[in-house]
């Protein structure tokens, strides 16, 4: 039979290669643990959790709750993991960190279809159908052979993000959506500083709380990522010669050009969200929403992300990969995990689950098995697939983006209920569908 090769035990390559396993294809999977360590894992145990033992929200107002119940619906094993060693967490759901991987690992070395090969794999093999599931934190070598395969431009090392706002809490009787010189339509939604303003925002970045500072803080300033609070420490000017330049964007409220702006680029294609153009930042996040939210027009800003910095690699999905998994130059080659600019833990497990999936249909000569739009693991892959690769940054899941609902309007609250009823509907004759058309039984097995 043929067979797949997985590279990276973690959140996705697990949950890669136990479907694939299911729908009775051997898989060989490597691990580099315990012969190599990246500088974030300990453990020797598969889907280790490198930081909170938490996997977010348990309910459906938040959208990582309704993604976690489409993949307990969809019998994933990342979500009977966690169910089976869940602790309590509020409206959380967290589990006990090494219960978790234990769990995972047993399932994963006991089932007769799957090799464990603990072995750090340096290059993607030329042959048969491979899943790339080797983390943020990849190691160097296979890297290297990614950077070859995708062109070291499409390759990125590091994170230099800035905080996104859902678009219905700017107050835009102060904002206001036009582009510099009216170049370009109303793509922007423009903040205006007046001079004292700008002068006590610049204060308060000076004097904020930051995150430690790493050795990688070179290379970040050196590709012209430099942080916000960086920025401001050169110099009062700094900020408004640069990302808050208010040149060409007369505020409609006064007709002259105000002092200083913040600019927010849509950053989703339902136009929910917005991120701060040029604020990557590495302070702490009360104090990114504490400063932020002195910018006039963003008092009452929800955050759908923070700012921050670290080691990440992931690719550039929607110029290199088709549907999001699969790499556009060999078909054979599949992408699973943060690796893809998703983020998060159980996210990285959803395109795992999804990218077995794919490989799967492939091997059974089948088109691969979209999950309706309307699920938060079609809102993923959209993200993956549809976003500007000019701008493209890892996320989380987020109702921003979903497709939005037609017709009544809502409170926010009901919205997201209704979009989490919307997506679990969907998602269960998908799953049957998969079920069938690849099959895979449609019950864990004990
Ligand atoms: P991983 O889980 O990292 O799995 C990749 C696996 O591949 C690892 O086991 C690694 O050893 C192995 N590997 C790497 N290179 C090779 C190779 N060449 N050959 C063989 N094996 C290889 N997300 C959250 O939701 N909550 C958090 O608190 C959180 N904290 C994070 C903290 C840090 C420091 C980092 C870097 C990320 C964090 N994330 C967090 C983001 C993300 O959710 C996790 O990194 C998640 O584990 C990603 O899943 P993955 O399967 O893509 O990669």
């Amino acid at each position: 039979t043929p067979k797949v090769t997985v590279i990276g035990a973690g959140l996705a390559g697990c949950e890669a290669a136990w479907q694939a396993a299911r729908a009775g294809y051997s898989v060989t999977l490597f691990e580099m643990k315990p012969q190599r360590f990246s500088e974030a894992h300990q453990s020797t145990d598969l889907a280790e959790l490198v930081c909170s033992n938490s996997f977010r929200g348990a309910g459906m107002n938040n959208a990582v709750g309704c993604l976690k119940e489409e993949l307990r619906r969809c019998n994933t094993l990342f979500m009977e993991a966690a169910d089976a060693t869940a602790v309590p967490a509020g409206g959380a759901l967290a589990v006990d960190r090494e219960g978790f991987s234990a769990y995972i690992t047993e399932r994963i070395a006991s089932h007769p279809l799957i090799d464990l090969q603990r072995r750090e794999l340096t290059e993607i093999p030329a042959e048969g159908l491979v899943i790339i599931a080797s983390g943020p934190l990849t190691s160097a070598g296979l890297s290297n052979g990614i950077a070859r395969l995708t062109g070291s431009e499409h390759l990125y090392f590091y994170d230099a993000i800035a905080p996104i706002i859902e678009a219905d809490s700017i107050d835009f009787s102060i904002a206001w959506r036009a582009s510099r010189y009216g170049r370009g339509g109303d793509d922007y939604v423009n903040c205006p500083l007046n001079r004292d303003q700008y002068m006590a925002f610049v204060a308060a970045l000076k004097e904020a709380e930051k995150v430690p500072g790493r050795d990688f803080e070179k290379i970040i300033h050196f590709e012209g990522c430099m942080p916000v609070e960086e920025m401001a420490a050169r110099g009062d000017q700094t900020l408004a010669f640069g990302p808050m330049k208010p040149v060409g964007l007369p505020d409609p409220r006064t007709g002259r050009d105000p002092f200083a702006v913040l600019q927010l680029r849509q950053d989703n294609l339902h136009a929910t969200l917005y991120n701060m153009v040029g604020f990557q930042t590495k302070l702490t996040y009360p104090e990114q929403r504490r400063i932020f939210r002195t910018i006039p027009g963003l008092e009452q800003a929800r955050f759908a992300r923070l700012g921050s910095m670290h080691r990440n690699t992931f690719i550039n999905a929607p110029r290199c990969l088709h549907n999001g998994l699969q790499y556009k130059e060999d078909p054979r080659l599949f992408f699973a995990g943060q690796i893809t600019g998703v983020e998060g833990y159980v996210e990285s497990a959803a395109t795992g689950l999804l990218a077995g999936l794919h490989a799967t249909a492939q091997l059974r000569g089948q088109a691969p098995l979209q999950p309706p739009a309307t699920t938060a693991l079609g809102a993923l892959l959209h993200h993956l697939a549809a976003s500007s690769p000019e701008d493209f940054q890892p996320m989380n899941v987020n109702y921003g983006l979903f497709p939005p609902l037609q017709g009544a309007r809502m409170k926010r609250s009901e919205r997201r209920l209704a979009m989490a009823e919307r997506a679990l509907t969907d998602i269960v004759p998908w799953w049957q569908k998969v079920s069938t058309t690849l099959s895979i039984p449609l019950q864990q097995t004990p």
